[in-house]
């Protein structure tokens, strides 16, 4: 695999560093773009001469998903090298408007919960963030929908695996002779992606969202079944135990689903925004969103299960446990539910 080069980026984040992958075939790819920061430029730069290229070799971006740390340098090799950029459809208007934070996602968070204050203080984090990255409306764009190859030379492929969760559009990137997967943010090792909430809804319709953790689990559930060797992920070193790291994860939601109804009350409507301040006292502005996302997430599970009930009151939506029987040992199977 040694036309494989991984490039390990710092950003300014928890999470410390970002991956863009380089494959060294004909047509010369990169996957990912990492942030708009001289360090990006830096680091690149030094790899492309160490793998003996030049940024005009590079012929084609494969965005593994619309978020700044994977997209953001996007516009400066489009200035570089003039490539193709490859997006899931789901991700390519983020990517090509950079719309980052939609009039919907602070409407579903005031919807559940999120005190007003909170707002304007979540949407400049938000605009923080993504001062580090520009938007690709000026480059060309392949729009991907999974399920294609993206051919090189001598017969290697990559195939596009959508894997709806972390966000609607993401993708994975697998060859099977090789049994190499580019996971993204979908498959990380040291932390658990998380799924964040979709504000447009499956029907278009703001005041729902989608089913994400539902998606995630689902889109987890197709990597397990590849025949994998190693995992080349958006973040951190690459890793072989692949099916144990499934595992772990299937075992984190459903460990956080009982936590999750734990913190619930069925005396008490809860607003969503609520349940996450209980389980996660020490939340603070740039965590809300990521924290309503993920208790959405568990309680449309729960929900589905007929374990919550859910209603609008004054264009809040609250959620209530239901009467339950003492459970045990439930919570791995409402998890398998849905791979099955
Ligand atoms: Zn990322």
């Amino acid at each position: 695999m040694n036309f494989i080069f991984q490039i390990s980026i710092p950003i300014p984040f928890e999470i410390q560093t970002v991956n863009i992958y380089l494959i060294k075939k004909e047509p010369i790819t990169l996957i990912d773009t990492g942030m708009k920061l001289p360090e990006t430029y830096r680091y690149l730069d030094n790899s492309l001469k160490e793998a003996g290229i030049t940024w005009q070799h590079i012929k084609r971006v494969i965005i593994t998903h619309g978020h700044v740390d994977h997209f953001g340098f996007g516009k400066r090799i489009m200035e570089l090298s003039n490539p193709t950029f490859f997006v899931h459809k789901e991700e390519y208007l983020k990517i090509k408007e950079g719309i980052t934070f939609p009039k919907g996602f602070a409407e579903v968070l005031i919807k559940n919960g999120t005190p007003d204050g909170m707002i304007n203080k979540i949407i400049n984090y938000v605009k923080k963030v993504n001062q580090f990255g520009d938007k690709l409306d000026k480059a060309r764009f392949n729009i991907l929908y999974g399920g294609e190859r993206i051919e090189f030379d001598d017969r290697f492929y990559l195939k596009v695996i959508h894997t709806p969760g972390h966000t609607p559009g993401h993708i994975c990137l697998y060859n099977e002779k090789d049994g190499i997967i580019f996971s993204g943010d979908h498959l990380l090792q040291k932390t658990t992606p998380n799924p964040l909430f979709d504000w447009r809804g499956k029907e278009g319709n703001q005041s729902q969202h989608s089913k994400v953790l539902i998606d995630y689990i689902r889109s987890l559930r197709k990597i397990e079944k590849l025949d994998l060797k190693i995992a080349f992920p958006g973040h951190g070193l690459p890793f072989r135990d692949i099916k144990s790291l499934i595992q772990k994860i299937y075992n984190h939601h459903s460990q956080r689903l009982k936590n999750v109804l734990n913190e619930m009350d069925s005396q008490k409507d809860m607003t969503p925004y609520q349940i996450g301040c209980k389980l996660f006292p020490d939340m603070n502005i740039k965590d809300v969103l990521l924290v309503v996302s993920e208790i959405l997430g568990h309680l449309d599970i729960l929900l589905d299960k007929e374990m919550v009930k859910r209603k609008v009151t004054n264009d809040r939506i609250y959620y209530i446990k239901e009467k339950l029987p003492f459970y045990k040992g439930i919570f791995k199977d409402i998890i398998k539910s849905y791979i099955e």
